[in-house]
C-alpha cells in the first residue's frame, strides 16, 4: 500500500525542491544547479543534500578525480553551505570501494576526547549535566578527524592533491551561495545560544539578523582557512596555528558575558592534537540475501547493529510479507539491536568489543527467535551475549537507550572506473558546539555529548563512558553493497543520530526486499526504533492504516516529524550510475552525474 504513496510523494517533491530557491531571490553569486532528487548518466554520480556541494564532486570528477577526490571536494563545500552538520571542526567515518581490487576500506575519523578526560567528563558535584548544558561549551568538543580523514583518504586512494580538491569549496565559501529555507531555519534554530558567542553570531547572523532567504552568504574566514589547509596540508591543524586557535577556543570559549550563559571550558592541549590518527581499519560484512552488506566497524555502532538486525530479518522472507508485517518485523529486529549494541558497543581501543560475535548469524538466531508474528517485545529488551549465544535467550539486565543529538550529513559518490565512496561526517547536533574558532569561519563540534554522561544502567558495565583520547559511539552507518562478484549494487548513508541505523537498515530493506526504486526508498515514510516503549513513525506512517494494525498487536507509536536524510547511488548496467536524494526532507536533496543520460 505504501509503494505509490513514496512514489507519489517522489514526484511531488522534485517541483517543490526546484522552488525552494524562490523567485524572488537576488541575484546569486555562483550558479547554483538545479536541485534534483535522482539523476542517472555516465562518468560518476553525486548525491549529497546540497546541490552546490554535489557540484562541486561533479566539477572534480569531470576533470578527472577520482570517487575519493571528489567525496573530499563535496565535503569540503558542505562545510560551507552545511557549517552546521559537519566541517572541519567535526568528523566522519570513510567507506570506500576500491573498483580494482574489488575490495572495502574504511576510515574511523571521529573526534578523540582529550587526554585528561575521564569517566567523569560531564559529571558535576557528582551528578550528570543537563545535555543542553554540555552541548554548548567547551567540554562536549573533540579533537577533530575531518582534516586527519580527508589527508588519509586522498593519501591511500585520492590522485589529487587537497589544495586542488579544496578549491570549489574555497571558491564557494568566498564567493557565496544562495541562502535556502534549510539553512534559514537551521540558523532560527540555533539563534539564541549562537547569540551567545560573538563570533559565531558575527558569522551566522549577518548585521545581527536571520540570513534571509535568497541572499548571498559569503564565508572569507572558511575561504582563507581553506587556502591554508591546501597549502601548508593539515598539519596546520594537528601541529600549526589553527590548532593553536582551536585549543585557545575550546579552553577558553569566547561566551559574550552579557549574554549570562555559563560556556564550561574543555581541557584540549597540542598534545591532544598532535596525538590524533585518523584509523585505517577493516569494515564490517553481513551477508543478507546473497548481497554483500559492508559498513563501519567500532567505534561506530552503525556496522554492527545494520548488520545484526539484517541477520535477524534475515529469517523472514520480506518481499512477501504484507506491510504491517514488514514493518513489524523492521521495528521488532531494530529493537533487539539496539538492545545489544547499547550493551557492547564502544571504542574497541578501550572495550573490549564482540564485533564478530554481534556479526554472526548464530547470534542473529539466538535472537530472531524472540519475534513473534502477533506480539510486541516489552522494551528495555535485555541484550544477548554474543561471545556465548545461547538457545533464543537474553543474558543481561535490560537498559535503556540513551539520548544522542541529531543531524550531521551524508554524502554518496561513484566514479566512471567504478570506485564508490560512502561518507557521513559531521559535527554532531545541528550546530555543534555553536563555538566557532574566532576567524577561522567553521564551528567545533559537540561530538564527546555522544559518551554516555553516566552508566545506562548502573548494574552493567557501560562501554560508553568517556576515557582519556576515546572515541564516543557513534550511529554513522555509511554503507556500501556488493554482488556475489564483489561489483557495488548500492551505497548509502543518513544522517540523524541513533536513527542513521534505523534509516539505513529501512531503506536498504525497502530497496532489496520490497523492490522500490532507489529514490522511492529513500522517501518511503520512516519508522525508527531504538529499543523504547515507543517507536517514532513520520506523519504519513503515524496517519496511515497500518499504525492502527500494529497497534492492535502492541506497538505503541510517537510523532516524529523527519528522521534522517538520506543519500545513494546505484551501479546500473554499462557504466551507468543512478544518483539519489531526498525528495523532501531537509529541503530535497541533490543527486548529480557527470553526463546524464538522455
Ligand atoms: N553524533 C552522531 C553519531 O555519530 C551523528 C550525528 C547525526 O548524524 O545526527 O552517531
Amino acid at each position: 500500500m505504501r509503494r505509490p504513496v513514496a512514489r507519489k510523494l517522489s514526484v511531488l517533491a522534485v517541483s517543490a525542491a526546484v522552488v525552494s530557491v524562490g523567485a524572488a531571490a537576488p541575484p546569486q553569486a555562483t550558479s547554483t544547479p538545479e536541485k534534483v532528487p535522482v539523476a542517472v548518466g555516465y562518468g560518476g554520480a553525486v548525491s549529497s543534500v546540497d546541490a552546490d556541494a554535489s557540484a562541486a564532486g561533479i566539477e572534480v570528477l569531470r576533470k578527472g578525480g577520482n570517487a575519493v577526490d571528489a567525496a573530499v571536494a563535496t565535503a569540503a563545500a558542505l562545510g560551507v553551505t552545511e557549517p552546521y552538520s559537519s566541517g572541519i571542526g567535526g568528523g566522519g567515518y570513510f567507506v570506500y570501494y576500491d573498483a580494482k581490487s574489488r575490495t572495502v576500506h574504511t576510515i574511523d575519523g571521529r573526534e578523540t576526547a582529550p587526554l585528561t578526560a575521564g569517566t567523569d567528563l560531564f559529571l558535576e558535584n557528582g551528578k550528570p549535566l543537563a545535555f543542553a548544558d554540555a552541548v554548548s561549551s567547551g567540554l562536549s568538543i573533540g579533537t577533530p578527524g575531518t582534516p586527519a580523514t580527508w589527508a588519509t583518504a586522498l593519501g591511500q586512494w585520492g590522485s589529487r592533491p587537497l589544495g586542488s580538491v579544496l578549491k570549489p569549496a574555497e571558491r564557494i565559501a568566498r564567493d557565496g551561495f544562495t541562502v535556502d529555507d534549510t539553512f534559514r531555519s537551521q540558523t532560527a534554530s540555533n539563534e539564541t545560544r549562537f547569540r551567545y558567542f560573538p563570533d559565531t553570531a558575527k558569522l551566522f547572523l549577518p548585521g545581527g539578523q536571520l540570513p534571509v532567504v535568497g541572499s548571498t552568504f559569503k564565508n572569507p574566514d572558511l575561504a582563507r582557512t581553506y587556502q591554508q589547509l591546501g597549502r601548508k596540508g593539515v598539519g596546520a591543524i594537528y601541529h600549526g596555528d589553527l590548532g593553536d586557535d582551536i585549543v585557545d577556543t575550546v579552553n577558553n570559549p569566547p561566551v559574550d558575558p552579557s549574554s549570562g550563559w555559563k560556556a564550561r571550558p574543555g581541557d584540549l592541549s597540542e598534545k591532544d592534537l598532535a596525538a590524533y590518527r585518523a584509523k585505517l581499519q577493516k569494515p564490517t560484512k553481513t551477508s543478507y540475501r546473497g548481497l554483500g552488506v559492508y559498513s563501519i566497524a567500532p567505534s561506530s555502532s552503525g556496522g554492527t547493529t545494520v548488520g545484526e538486525a539484517l541477520n535477524i530479518l534475515e529469517h523472514t522472507d520480506l518481499s512477501k510479507a504484507s506491510e504491517v508485517q514488514y514493518l513489524h518485523h523492521y521495528i521488532e529486529a531494530s529493537r533487539i539491536a539496539f538492545a545489544d549494541r547499547g550493551r557492547w558497543v564502544g571504542d574497541p581501543a578501550f572495550e573490549d568489543v564482540p564485533t564478530k560475535g554481534l556479526l554472526s548469524q548464530k547470534f542473529a538466531d539466538s535472537r530472531a527467535c524472540l519475534i513473534k508474528d502477533d506480539a510486541v517485545l516489552t522494551s528495555p529488551v535485555a541484550p544477548g551475549d554474543p561471545r556465548h549465544p545461547g538457545a533464543c535467550t537474553d543474558r543481561g539486565t535490560a537498559a535503556p537507550t540513551t539520548y544522542e543529538g541529531e543531524n550531521t550529513t551524508h554524502l554518496t559518490v561513484a566514479d566512471k572506473w567504478g570506485n564508490v565512496v560512502s561518507y557521513t561526517l559531521t559535527i554532531e547536533q545541528t550546530g555543534g558546539s555553536a563555538i566557532t574558532v574566532p576567524g577561522r569561519g567553521f564551528i567545533l563540534n559537540n561530538e564527546l555529548t555522544d559518551f554516555s554522561f553516566a552508566p545506562a544502567n548502573p548494574a552493567v558495565h557501560d562501554p560508553n563512558l568517556p576515557g582519556p583520547g576515546k572515541r564516543p559511539r557513534s550511529s554513522i552507518s555509511p554503507t556500501i553493497v556488493l554482488d556475489r562478484h564483489n561489483q557495488p549494487v548500492v551505497a548509502l548513508g543518513s544522517p540523524g543520530g541513533a536513527t542513521i541505523i534505523t534509516t539505513v537498515l529501512q531503506v536498504l530493506t525497502e530497496f532489496v526486499d520490497r523492490g522500490l526504486p532507489l529514490v522511492d526508498a529513500i522517501a518511503a515514510p520512516r519508522a525508527s526504533q531504538r529499543n523504547a516503549a515507543q517507536t517514532e513513525l513520520e506523519p504519513t506512517l503515524y496517519s496511515s492504516g497500518e499504525r492502527s494494525q500494529l497497534e492492535a498487536i502492541g506497538h505503541s507509536f510517537k510523532l516524529n516529524p523527519e528522521i534522517g536524510a538520506a543519500t545513494g547511488v546505484q551501479r546500473l548496467p554499462g557504466g551507468k550510475w543512478l544518483a539519489a536524494a531526498e525528495t523532501v526532507r531537509r529541503g530535497g536533496g541533490s543527486a548529480q552525474v557527470v553526463y546524464p543520460a538522455p
